[in-house]
């Protein structure tokens, strides 16, 4: 008979338990032999974890045939099917949705742009996305551990939306709208946040960890990296980085301040600027304005330059405040990476000091415009592994 296991040895063993699970995630195919090698745990305890790990269908094992050499020894794997996760990027005037498996593998994704930004057509279309990705995704021992939404907007540390200017939303709560709906443990975060998170995880921010995202697409995000964590502030809404002011007496921003960085470095900002420059009668959508910086249109590339060098002096204000060590620019102001790169390198060379300047890479989004979905994704991915006490990474 096992003896019941009092709170400090049911911690121990949890503990024990995260540590083999995320060994096998980050280093399998793995042995028993290696786990134990590798963390310092005796094999006995190694492989009690592995034997419940097995038994709960979180990692499988391969292996034991004969070979040449003699036995092979049997591996460990995650078993990254075990169940899935969307993640959408609720975008102003767009929303994106991906599947993915436990590992952060893009199965499936949906598009559909946002025409009308009331509240409740917003939220049918954000369902609708939400529907057909379930719909496709492969039976599983889990099914769809969970949903991740990043939202462009200043969102709490409960989880609320409380202010998303350009979608003109005020305190509104889509965890508990999502969550009525489809019973699925649902997480809502600022969506540069998401971003910065999928970046770390996946793309341009891989190993680095001290990371400022700069999400610009209608509006300016940023999410802060420091020693590894998500940076949130005390009540969850640091980052806005996209009103800081840059020009003492400038343009009024909804915000209530003037003069704010959004309101130079934007996608809105080229959109209006492009509207206001070229022919009357061209009306010039995102895609048209990519198209027209490939076709070569002096106007538009002389907008891009503009815009590049106003986005490289809110870059300085961010690195003398953070001194990161690269700044990933995102969303789809990153399309124009060509154009806008020396702009940006430009300004950063006649405004910082050289120490400043030196240590700080300036890149651009690896994950393109998959980044928030992917990292809202991957929240409720490591949400489902904090719930099962296999894993603490819950950032
Ligand atoms: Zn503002």
């Amino acid at each position: 008979m096992e003896r019941p296991l009092t709170g400090d040895q049911s911690l121990v063993k949890q503990i024990n338990k995260s540590i083999v699970f995320t060994t096998i995630v980050g280093k399998g195919p793995i042995s028993r032999a290696q786990i134990s090698k590798n963390t310092g745990l005796n094999k006995a305890t190694v492989s009690t974890m592995v034997a419940e790990l097995i038994d709960e269908q979180m990692i499988y094992e391969i292996g034991s045939s004969q070979s040449s050499g003699g036995r092979k020894p049997v591996m460990l794997y995650f078993n990254s099917h075990a169940g899935y996760a969307v993640g959408v990027d609720l975008g102003v005037n767009y929303i994106l949705g991906v599947l993915t498996d436990l590992s952060g593998n893009k199965m499936e994704e949906v598009h559909i742009p946002i025409e009308k930004r009331e509240f409740n057509e917003v939220v049918e279309s954000l369902k609708s996305v939400i529907q057909t990705l379930l719909i496709k995704a492969p039976e599983s021992v889990y099914g769809v551990v969970g949903i991740g939404i990043g939202v462009p907007g200043i969102v709490d540390k409960e989880k609320k939306i409380l202010f998303a200017p350009n979608l003109n939303w005020n305190n509104i709560n889509l965890k508990e709208i999502i969550e009525k709906e489809y019973n699925i443990p649902t997480i809502i975060e600022n969506e540069a946040n998401s971003g910065a998170h999928g970046e770390q995880l996946y793309g341009a921010g891989k190993h680095i960890s001290n990371l400022i995202y700069v999400s610009i697409g209608i509006g300016i995000g940023t999410g802060i990296i420091i020693d590894n964590k998500l940076y949130t502030g005390v009540s969850g809404i640091s980052g806005e980085m996209g009103h800081i002011t840059i020009e003492a007496n400038g343009r009024k921003c909804s915000c209530g301040n003037r003069g704010c960085w959004e309101l130079y470095a934007s996608e809105q900002v080229i959109l209006n600027d492009a509207k206001n420059s070229i022919h009357e009668n061209s009306v010039l959508d995102f895609n048209g304005l990519v198209n027209e910086a490939f076709k070569g249109n002096p106007l538009i590339l002389q907008l891009l330059n503009t815009l590049g060098e106003n986005i490289g002096i809110g870059l300085t204000n961010i690195i003398n405040t953070f001194n990161p060590e690269v700044i990933i620019i995102g969303n789809r102001i990153s399309q124009f990476k060509n154009w806008i790169s020396n702009p940006i390198e430009h300004i950063l060379s006649e405004r910082l000091l050289p120490y400043h300047k030196d240590k700080t890479e300036i890149r651009f989004s690896e994950l393109g415009k998959h980044s928030c979905a992917l990292g809202a994704a991957s929240f409720a991915i490591s949400g489902f592994l904090a719930e099962k006490k296999v894993s603490e990474q819950y950032k």
